[in-house]
C-alpha cells in the first residue's frame, strides 16, 4: 500500500511539473569567448562543466551587438533578417534604423525572419523577455508575450525578479520562452579594455549574478524542464594601440554618403561615376582597411545581399577603425568589436545547461546555428527560410544524434 501511494505522489509530482519544455536564454554582451578560462566566474565553468561548453560561439559580421543578438534569435545572417548595424540606413526612403532611438528600435517593419520567440507563439506557447534587441516592437504578432522597453538602469535582481515571476505563474499564463539580457561587460570592455582590471571585476560580478540566478532556478517547479542556454554575441579586441582612419580627409573634395563607424563603413554613390571616384580614392589609401564593392564581399562574411547594404563597403582590420560624425563618442573607447568574425577576439561564449544539453565540451559554433537548436529543444518546428543547421549542432542535444 505504501509504495502504491509513494507511486502515485511520484506521478502527481510529475505531471504537476507536467513535460512541457522551458527554455531560458541569457545574453552577456560582449562577454569574449576567453573570459571564462580566467578563473573568475565559479559559477559559469560550474555549469559548464555539468552540461555543454563550446570553444568560442562565431558571431555573424559585422560583429556588433544589434545584427548579432537579432540572428541569434532568427538563425539568420544580418542580409537575411536587415539589421545590418547597430545604426544603419534605408538608402531608398532615407530612414534611419538607430539603436537608442526607441522609435526606429521599436518599427517593426526593420526586422525580417522570425525570431524565436515568435516562432514559439505562433506553436501556441507564451513567451517573455528581459530585453533583447527586437523584441520591443509595435506589432503584437512579432514582440513577446511579456517585456519591457531596454532600460539599462535597471538591477541585474530585477531583471531576475522578472525572470523568476515568469516561470513561476499559473502554467497558463506561463512563458516556456524567455530572455535575459546584462550589457556589463560589453561597457566594461570598451572602457578598460579586455584584459583591464576594471573588466575582471566586471566579470566576476556578472557571474555572481548568474550565481544567484540559478540558485533561484533550482527552487522552481519547472526546473527539471528547463534549458538553459548562456551566450555573447562577440567579444572584444584591445584598442590601446589604436589608429583612427579619417575618412573626411582621404575623401577631401569628392561628395560621399557614408553610413557607420569604427570597424565598417558603407558608402552610398549618387552615381556610377561618383562611384568610380570613391572606390578609386579609397583604394589609394588601403591602409589598415579593405574596400569592397558590394557584389565583391567574401562570400564567408555573408554581407552582400541586403538592399540596406551600401554600394561600397570599406572593412577596418584592428587596431584601425573609421572616425566618422557617428563615431564621436567612441573614441576613447580601449576595446571595441565589429571586426571580420573570423578573428578569435571577437567570438564569444556558449553553455548549454539542462536534460537536453550532452555532457562535453567542443569546438567553435556558429551562432547562427542557435535558433534551429533551440527550436529542437522545444520541440518547435522552425521558419524554414533560415541560414541556420540543426545538422551542424544536433549532437548536442541529449539523445539525439
Ligand atoms: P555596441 O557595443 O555598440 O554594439 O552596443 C552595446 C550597447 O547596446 C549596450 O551597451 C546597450 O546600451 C545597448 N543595448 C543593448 N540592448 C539594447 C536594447 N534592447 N535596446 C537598446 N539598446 C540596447
Ligand atoms: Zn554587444
Ligand atoms: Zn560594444
Amino acid at each position: 500500500m505504501k509504495k502504491i501511494i509513494l507511486f502515485l505522489l511520484l506521478i502527481s509530482s510529475l505531471l504537476q511539473a507536467g513535460d512541457k519544455p522551458y527554455l531560458l536564454l541569457i545574453s552577456l554582451d560582449g562577454f569574449r569567448w576567453d573570459y571564462l578560462n580566467r578563473g573568475l566566474t565559479p559559477n559559469m565553468n560550474s555549469m559548464a562543466g555539468q552540461g555543454t561548453r563550446a570553444l568560442s560561439l562565431q558571431p555573424v559580421f559585422p560583429s556588433k551587438t544589434f545584427p548579432n543578438h537579432y540572428s541569434i534569435v532568427t538563425g539568420m545572417y544580418p542580409e537575411h533578417h536587415g539589421i545590418i548595424y547597430n545604426r544603419f540606413l534605408n538608402p531608398q526612403s532615407g530612414a534611419e534604423y538607430r539603436v537608442g532611438d526607441s522609435i526606429s528600435v521599436r518599427d517593426d517593419r526593420w526586422y525580417g525572419g522570425e525570431t524565436i520567440w515568435a516562432t514559439a507563439q505562433r506553436q501556441g506557447m507564451k513567451t517573455a523577455c528581459a530585453f533583447w534587441p527586437g523584441s520591443e516592437t509595435h506589432d503584437p504578432v512579432k514582440h513577446p508575450t511579456y517585456f519591457y522597453n531596454y532600460d539599462g538602469s535597471v538591477t541585474h535582481d530585477q531583471r531576475l525578479d522578472w525572470v523568476i515571476g515568469w516561470f513561476s505563474l499559473p502554467e497558463a499564463e506561463r512563458p516556456q520562452v524567455v530572455t535575459l539580457y546584462f550589457s556589463d561587460t560589453d561597457d566594461s570592455g570598451h572602457r578598460y579594455g579586455p584584459d583591464a582590471v576594471g573588466n575582471n571585476d566586471v566579470i566576476q560580478r556578472l557571474d555572481q549574478t548568474i550565481g544567484r540566478l540559478w540558485q533561484r532556478l533550482k527552487q522552481l517547479e519547472i526546473y527539471p524542464n528547463l534549458n538553459i542556454v548562456i551566450v555573447s554575441d562577440h567579444g572584444m579586441t584591445s584598442m590601446a594601440e589604436v589608429q583612427s582612419i579619417l575618412l573626411s580627409e582621404i575623401l577631401a573634395g569628392l561628395e560621399y554618403t557614408v553610413s557607420g563607424y569604427g570597424p565598417l563603413v558603407q558608402f552610398f554613390p549618387v552615381d556610377k561615376q561618383n562611384e568610380a571616384e570613391l572606390y578609386a580614392r579609397l583604394k589609394e589609401n588601403e591602409q589598415g582597411y579593405t574596400i569592397y564593392r558590394k557584389a565583391e564581399m567574401p562570400a564567408g562574411l555573408h554581407y552582400s545581399e541586403h538592399p540596406f547594404i551600401g554600394s561600397l563597403l570599406a572593412v577596418a582590420d584592428p587596431p584601425f577603425t573609421f572616425t566618422t560624425s557617428e563615431s564621436e563618442n567612441n573614441e576613447s573607447a580601449l576595446g571595441d568589436h565589429g571586426y571580420n568574425p573570423w578573428l578569435l577576439d571577437m567570438h564569444g561564449i556558449l553553455i548549454g545547461f539542462g536534460s537536453g544539453f550532452n555532457r562535453m565540451e567542443t569546438g567553435t559554433v556558429q551562432n547562427i546555428d542557435l535558433y534551429p537548436l533551440m527550436c529542437a529543444l522545444l520541440g518547435l518546428e522552425p521558419n524554414p527560410g533560415i541560414d541556420g543547421r540543426l545538422e551542424r549542432v544536433e549532437f548536442l542535444i541529449r539523445n539525439k544524434k
